[in-house]
């Protein structure tokens, strides 16, 4: 099978400007990131606010243009941002973020909404057009009686449930999920994340799924990405990141989550500043709160690399016969 997306070595850099004459500072937002992406496959990126997540999901995407590195979809690289080659692969790659209300033209009812895609594409026949929007409408658990109504009649969860909708008329085989439940209400979040998971089953969807909670990650996602400052430190299937992390970062971040009946001392305590890309170390950029730093995590960059067979890992500390990290 061919894989639905191939990133190669994607960097971005933000140009952004304190002040009127201040000095410009780069942001290295997204590092060399590498990755092959599967049909039918879910992908979880996990990090602290600011570890390029987003940025890494729109460049995927081609919505961020990669000042290095590029993106084969479906074995082509994607064509230029505009031309209408690139309008039709864009349909068959969404984007739901965390705003549904922003997503939505607060001017047209849902169904109408449903159905741009649809007619703008021209994917089915006019006379089919209808009935699919009111499949659409059933299968994200939307009621019929709700087609005429405005975004703002709806609840948050009803939005996110039209973006999907939406996102999923367009018969995509890449859907990127970036935080779309944290701005809901908790007693739905499960709801719809699970709904996603099974439309994306169901249609065979490869899906990104973009979240700071890590419950919800580890529910939904196949393999999980650890991002940290722009770069990938750890990479594995969902169970091993989660059970056995082995990247001090994953470790502390892993630990950070509480679990009933399991006691405060021997986590890892995540300590020293947050990640901040306009002061991005040398080395290993998570050497100034890594307990185990060394000399060398201080001046050399640690590449990621398979350290087990299911698991690739960028530490010094664990590469070739290294010495084991305590849990
Ligand atoms: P969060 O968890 O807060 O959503 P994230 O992991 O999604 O964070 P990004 O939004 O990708 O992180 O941002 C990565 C870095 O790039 C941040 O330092 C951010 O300030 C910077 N950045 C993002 N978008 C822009 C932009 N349009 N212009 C300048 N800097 C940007
Ligand atoms: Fe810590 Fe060094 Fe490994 Fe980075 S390379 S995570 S600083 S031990
Ligand atoms: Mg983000």
């Amino acid at each position: 099978i061919k894989p639905v997306l191939e990133a190669t070595g994607l960097t971005r850099i933000y140009q952004s400007k304190q002040g009127l004459f201040g000095k410009t500072t780069r942001i290295r937002a997204v590092d060399g990131v590498t990755q092959k992406i599967m049909p039918g496959e879910v992908v979880g990126i996990v990090g602290e606010s600011g570890s390029g997540k987003s940025t890494l999901g729109r460049m995927l995407l081609g919505i961020d243009p990669a000042q290095g590195g590029e993106v084969l979809f479906e074995g082509k690289p994607m064509p230029a941002p505009g031309t209408s080659e690139w309008r039709r692969l864009r349909a068959k790659m969404q984007l739901v973020y965390q705003d549904p209300l922003a997503a939505l033209d607060r001017r047209l009812t849902i169904a109408t909404q449903i159905r741009e895609p649809l007619d703008i594409h021209g994917l089915i026949p006019g006379e089919h057009r209808q009935a699919r929007v009111e499949e659409l409408m059933a299968a994200v658990g939307l009621r019929k009686d709700q087609a005429e109504r405005y975004p703002h009649e709806l609840s948050g969860g009803q939005r996110q449930r039209v973006v999907i909708a939406r996102a999923l008329a367009s018969g995509p085989r890449l859907l990127v999920c970036d935080e779309p439940v944290s701005a809901l209400d908790v007693s739905i979040q499960a709801q719809i994340v699970n709904m996603l998971r099974d439309l994306q089953e169901q249609n065979g969807i490869a899906m990104v799924f973009i979240s700071h909670d890590l419950k919800v990650v580890r529910n939904i996602a196949d393999r999980v990405l650890v991002m940290y400052l722009g770069r990938i430190v750890e990479e594995a299937s969902s169970d091993v990141i989660f059970h056995s992390p082995r990247h001090p970062y994953t470790q502390a971040l892993v630990s950070s989550v509480p679990v009933p009946g399991k006691p405060l001392e021997g986590r890892m305590i995540l300590q020293g500043e947050p990640p901040n890309p306009a002061k991005r170390p040398g080395g290993c950029v998570f050497h100034p709160r890594c307990p185990l730093a060394s000399d060398i995590c201080r001046t050399t960059v640690p590449v990621l690399r398979p350290v087990e067979p299911q698991r690739l890992a960028a530490c010094h500390l664990l590469a070739g016969e290294a010495q084991p990290i305590a849990a």
